[in-house]
């Protein structure tokens, strides 16, 4: 569910049409949809109503200060991974008491401002980070309080490079670790060790590795609590499955199905840390198409985005469904799929600009003919497509423009050259 849809053939964001926004703004351009951030935030609260749960929405994935701003105002609590972050949903209006502070390298000082902030939780990701926290809040005579992130070590499809829950990863200790840990440093004045974190990964498809997180994770609970130690919370983190295909990913309600039950009556709040399943779908990048050309037996659509814009598909061989923004109505996609293939579409490579053979967005994909000049929408761009972002190739960040209704506004600006060096001088 999204509010990209297409009305006679033209691409609207919610009742905006993005060739409008490309009209004045230019291209490369991020376009987000606010109604979609909105209503996937009201459905996993509605999922999860039946337990104490705080929904601590994931910076990272896409974190402008203007969606902080309505998401904080919506009642979203933030996931932050670092003091820029904090930066961020702080000057949004984001409630310190529902921020979680994640990272396994955080700095001295991202700890003392956090600190400072009286953050809700540190997710602690190692004893001698642990160490470090307690030795910083005595120094400057805080209190505060830790989750300790810990690997159930259960199976999480996903790329290689986004799966973080098993044993070997640098993330969190595993289940027997967690016991020592909360032995040596449970019982401190400084930093209260009160919940259990697991975050498993990203890019995943199933219920079932948060399942058996859980499962994998309440007899360690009632063990801690055994010796003493008062566990208040767990904080499943992110990693929720997010539309990038139609209909391949279960919904909030689906996982709640799955989780819920297993936790009522343990006398736990819960908290989530959900990026993708919030944003990725609310939000496209749109491009112009500059050439095509004939390489061999293979056709190109050269447009005018490159990887340092939206790098997931080079990073992570993501798939990205790209369609152009006006169409015939015999090619309005009937669904959004990676093997779509209508009556008279081509099979092409859409590629970027930028001098490095990874700068594609799509490889031997289906796509109605396209020309110079037409608009295209990379869909489900809205997760780590603009914070991924760079200068590569000494581009200009493109600009961020938020939909709300029949309203559009530019949220961030197009970099300028200037804006290329000016810290150079
Ligand atoms: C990145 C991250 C998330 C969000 O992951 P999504 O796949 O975007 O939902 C949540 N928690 C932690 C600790 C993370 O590192």
């Amino acid at each position: 569910m999204d509010y990209f849809n297409y009305k006679n053939g033209k691409l609207f964001a919610e009742n905006v049409s993005v060739e409008k926004i490309a009209d004045e703004v230019g291209t490369p351009v991020y376009i987000y949809s606010k109604a979609t951030f909105k209503e996937h935030l009201q459905k996993i609260r509605q999922a999860y109503s039946r337990l104490d749960t705080t929904i601590c929405y994931s910076v990272k994935a896409c974190g402008n200060i203007n969606i902080l701003k309505f998401m904080a105002e919506a009642g979203s609590g933030f996931d932050i991974v670092s003091g820029g972050e904090l930066y961020r949903v702080l000057l949004a209006g984001g409630k310190p008491s529902k921020i979680v502070y994640a990272g396994i390298g955080k700095t001295d000082t991202e700890i003392i401002e956090a600190l400072d902030a009286g953050i809700c939780y540190f997710n602690i990701e190692s004893e001698a980070e642990l160490e470090n926290l307690i030795r910083l809040a005595k120094q400057q005579g805080k209190q505060s309080k830790a989750a300790l992130r810990v690997n159930p070590d259960v199976m999480y499809k996903t790329h290689a490079f986004l799966t973080t829950g098993r044993k070997e990863t640098k993330f969190g200790v595993d289940i027997e670790r967690a016991l020592k840990v909360f032995a040596d440093y449970g019982d401190n004045a400084a930093v209260s060790l009160c919940v259990i974190h697991v975050h498993l990964g990203t890019g995943g498809k199933k219920i079932d590795p948060y399942v058996e997180a859980v499962e994998k994770i309440l007899p360690l609970i009632d063990q801690l609590r055994s010796k003493g130690h008062t566990i208040e919370a767990l904080d499943l983190g992110g990693g929720y499955g997010a539309d990038y295909e139609s209909g391949t990913v279960p919904s909030a309600a689906e996982y709640a199905a799955g989780i819920v039950p297993l936790l009522k009556d343990k006398n736990l709040k819960l908290i989530l840390e959900p990026g993708k399943s919030i944003c990725a779908n609310a939000g496209i990048m749109l491009t112009r198409v500059l050439y095509i050309k004939q390489g061999g037996r293979k056709k190109f659509v050269i447009v005018d985005a490159g990887m340092n814009d939206l790098i997931r598909p080079s990073l992570y061989d993501a798939f990205h469904f790209i369609w152009p923004a006006k169409v015939d109505d015999k090619f309005v996609p009937p669904q959004r799929e990676e093997n779509l293939r209508l009556d008279g579409t081509e099979v092409v490579d859409v590629v970027g600009p930028i001098c490095e053979s990874a700068d594609f967005f799509a490889k031997d994909r289906g796509l109605p003919p396209v020309k110079r000049g037409d608009l295209l929408s990379v869909f489900t761009a809205g997760a780590y497509g603009f914070s991924m972002s760079s200068n590569y190739n000494a581009r200009c960040r493109v600009a961020e423009v938020l939909v709300d209704g029949e309203k559009f506004s530019v949220i961030r600006k197009r970099e300028t050259y200037e804006d290329l060096t000016a810290l150079e001088k």
